[in-house]
């Protein structure tokens, strides 16, 4: 995509046009599989799969002739009669809201101007020059805003419980180890918007009293890791972030931390003792990190999502917030559409949304007039729901309830020819895998589950199999000193109860 921006570049400028147009690199606009991307602006047209050689035909015949180039627009922009629909309107974002994702794809990310003309950075100086920290703990509080990184806990609560600790010294986590398969929610918005997520820690670290931040981020994820810290140095050039912030007296600044790529370094205590410099495994909790974290201070640990959600709560105001969503979950979130899917992508749709939305209207339904499964909501730790399931509405209770839950926010559909024990079998494997090995119900644990799930899917599981699986997986969820054991059974445990037939189908004793 580079090279496809630098070419417009050349076109532009051999046509004489370079003073009428603007060319801007983005992140991710969410429809990740039709890349590369190009949107022409101001109507919107959107051409997909866009190649070097076809960048002369669309600055001639679009840019200089105003006609489109139909080979190249996006199928479902073109309507009968042979207009486009500006891209708002298309299906796969007509019925999105984006909050989170609100510059994803619009902005310029390696250029702090466009935040700020954006309002960037407009929240964090309303705080610093007209609320007190407290007004904005209670803010955040009123707006309803829950860890978008998969517990759901109300994320104003935990601001709450560090600000009323006495120390002097606290720390801002930002945590971007996002580590569930099929997941990058946390990657595009780091990668099209960081400023947001800076501007929400600068924030949430003069809510709870803490100068110092850090992001904790995949080594993996290159781009987001350039651009967070070419952000965060613009940043201290703007005096956004450092010293005596907007001549508050309060002092802000942020460091990166690069994870190796561990699942478990997502869990908040195995986190902190990467940061620490120690081996990144969890630790018992309480004492609760808001209470004593980092290097045994109080620490408010938030994920990529949430804090992205934080400016313009402080802007737009709590009511304005929670007047999105349902009655225990406001907002949006957002996630990583895949699997058996016409569109996928990301989205970010208002919680309350049912199931059936997300997957027909916005997803487009099943490739292939093929028939619907499943849906897998929350990844390793999640759970798969069924067909029965499609008009329930998403949001962290009623997904909990269904022995599912929201999670980081993958959400994988599966079509009629996926074997549900093998879905099952994927995930254990991952989590096996990724098992720290600290305690002996995950570690052992999961290796039991997944050789029992492998040789039934061989064909020579029992039904004795079928009840030491659930027995085990209750066993394991007890007894696991972190949530990575604690949730690795779920996707075994919702297959079981919602597809036991397709176990019967396997093993070789069946009644
Ligand atoms: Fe490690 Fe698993 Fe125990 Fe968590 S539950 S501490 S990942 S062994």
């Amino acid at each position: 995509s580079m090279l496809i921006a630098e070419a417009f570049e050349q076109a532009v400028t051999s046509q004489g046009i370079q003073d009428k147009i603007d060319i801007v690199r983005t992140g991710c606009f969410g429809l990740c599989e039709l890349g590369p991307v190009v949107i022409i602006y101001p109507e919107e047209v959107f051409y997909s799969r866009v190649k070097v050689k076809d960048v002369a035909e669309i600055v001639d015949e679009h840019l200089l002739q105003g006609k489109i180039v139909e080979r190249l627009v996006y199928q479902q922009s073109l309507e009968e009669d042979g207009r486009i629909k500006p891209l708002h309107e298309v299906d796969f974002f007509r019925k999105q809201q984006r909050i989170a994702l609100r510059n994803c794809g619009t902005i310029d990310p390696e250029d702090i101007d466009e935040y700020i003309a954006m309002n960037g950075y407009k929240a964090l100086h309303k705080v610093l020059t007209t609320m007190e920290p407290a007004e904005v703990v209670a803010e955040v509080k009123g707006a309803g805003l829950r860890g978008r990184g998969g517990g759901g806990f109300p994320t104003g609560v935990k601001w709450e419980t560090a600000a009323k600790q006495r120390t002097g010294q606290k720390y801002m986590i930002c945590n971007a180890d996002e580590g569930d398969p099929g997941a990058f929610m946390d990657r595009s918005i780091l990668e099209g918007d960081p400023h947001s997520v800076l501007e929400g820690m600068a924030i949430a670290g003069y809510a709870i009293g803490a100068n110092h931040g850090f992001i904790y981020l995949r080594a993996e994820y290159p781009i987001a890791v350039r651009r967070v810290q070419a952000a965060i140095k613009q940043a201290r050039d703007y005096g956004l972030l450092g010293e005596d912030l907007f001549g508050s007296g309060f002092s802000f600044d942020i460091s990166v931390r690069l994870g190796a790529g561990a699942f478990v370094c997502g869990e908040e205590t195995a986190l902190m003792n990467s940061v620490e410099g120690k081996r990144g495994m969890p630790n018992p909790k309480p004492p609760f990190p808001a209470v004593s974290g980092l290097w045994g201070q109080p620490t408010v640990i938030n994920n990529v999502e949430t804090l992205a959600n934080v400016p313009i709560i402080l802007l737009e105001g709590a009511s304005w917030y929670a007047g999105i969503g349902t009655e225990k979950s406001k907002g949006t979130k957002v996630f990583a559409l895949g699997g058996k899917v016409v569109n996928t992508g990301l989205v970010e749709v208002p919680m309350g949304i049912t199931l059936r939305e997300v997957i027909y209207e916005i997803g487009g339904g099943i490739p292939g007039g093929k028939a619907f499964k499943a849906v897998q909501t929350g990844g390793p730790s999640g759970g798969c729901l069924t067909s029965e399931h499609l008009d329930r509405p998403i949001d962290y209770d009623t997904l909990l309830g269904l022995g599912s839950m929201m999670g980081s926010g993958g959400m994988l559909v599966m079509d009629e020819e996926t074997c549900m024990v093998d879905v099952a079998r994927y995930y254990l494997d991952f989590t096996r895998d990724e098992s720290c090995g600290k305690c002996a119900p995950c570690r052992i644990g999961t290796k039991r589950l997944l050789e029992i799930l492998e040789k039934i899917t061989e064909g020579k599981g029992t039904m004795e199999d079928l009840d030491v699986l659930e027995e085990l997986s209750e066993q394991i969820k007890a007894a696991s000193l972190c949530g990575l054991g604690q949730t690795a059974p779920n996707p075994v445990l919702s297959t079981l109860k919602y597809f036991r037939e397709e176990y019967l189908a396997h093993v070789v004793d069946k009644k």
